[in-house]
């Protein structure tokens, strides 16, 4: 059985006292919301302990935007899956093609926090997905094929979500169309040897097409970004149609 994922990853985006805020405002849509579906924050880290407290007993999962792949040591910045769990986080997204553009993330950098994650008992959440440039020149699947070999070895599939998130969708409001998307996730599910990993979309994902994108059989969920920092934007994607 495939979950449904609903991801919003923050970014560098709100305080603590903000996201303190944004829970106030959102918790109570959940009422709505059926219990099958699993819904994720992914907030700066400074954020997590606090809403870590807040949300013990919800039903909302938390997700930190990256993990190192060492227990601890001389890595100044960074921060362990131990330091994660301790504190409730469940998820913790992987190769972002924000970290993978600005902060020189490799395929190979991505393969060792995956596998760091599921060691500890976190859910990755991996991202894949083409530039316009690749797209343009026809090499969406070629591109996605080789992110997923290289990404994917000695990762387990029963403890893993994977995003399809186009790069020229993401923030632009150039939302790529619901059966493409659908169509590029049948792809990336036929590369799989797990068909029942949980493959969602992200790349403006508005409350005005949810509906749209959700419907589609091969989506199981949505990651996103600048739509998960208002509590009723939100809301109403995570109570989608
Ligand atoms: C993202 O940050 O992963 C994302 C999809 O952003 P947005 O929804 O703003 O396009």
């Amino acid at each position: 059985m495939r979950k449904i994922v609903i991801a919003g990853n923050w970014k560098m985006f709100k305080t603590r006292s903000e996201s303190e805020d944004f829970l106030r405002g959102f918790l109570p849509h959940l009422e709505e919301t059926p219990s099958e579906r699993e819904v994720v924050l992914c907030p700066p880290f400074t954020d997590l302990s606090v809403m870590s407290k807040y949300l013990h007993g919800s039903l909302i999962q938390l997700g930190a935007q990256n993990v190192h792949w060492e227990e601890n040591g001389a890595y100044t910045g960074e921060i362990a899956a131990p330091m994660l769990t301790e504190i409730g986080v469940r998820y913790v997204i992987v190769g972002h093609s924000e970290r993978r553009q600005y902060f020189g993330e490799t395929d190979a950098t991505v393969n060792l926090r995956l596998k760091a994650a599921q060691k500890h008992g976190l859910i990755p959440i991996l991202c894949v997905g083409e530039t316009k440039q690749q797209r343009d020149a026809g090499e969406t699947e070629k591109l996605i094929t080789t992110q997923l070999e290289k990404d994917l070895v000695d990762v387990d599939q029963n403890n893993l979500v994977i995003a399809y998130e186009p790069i020229w969708a993401i923030g632009t409001g150039d939302t790529c169309e619901s059966k493409e998307a659908n169509r590029v996730i049948g792809l990336i599910r036929s590369q799989l040897t797990n068909p029942n990993v949980s493959i969602q979309y992200g790349g403006s994902v508005k409350p005005n097409n949810i509906d749209e994108i959700m419907a589609q059989p091969e989506i199981d969920g949505a990651l996103v970004g600048g739509a998960s920092l208002e509590a009723d934007s939100f809301a109403r994607i995570v109570n989608y149609q």
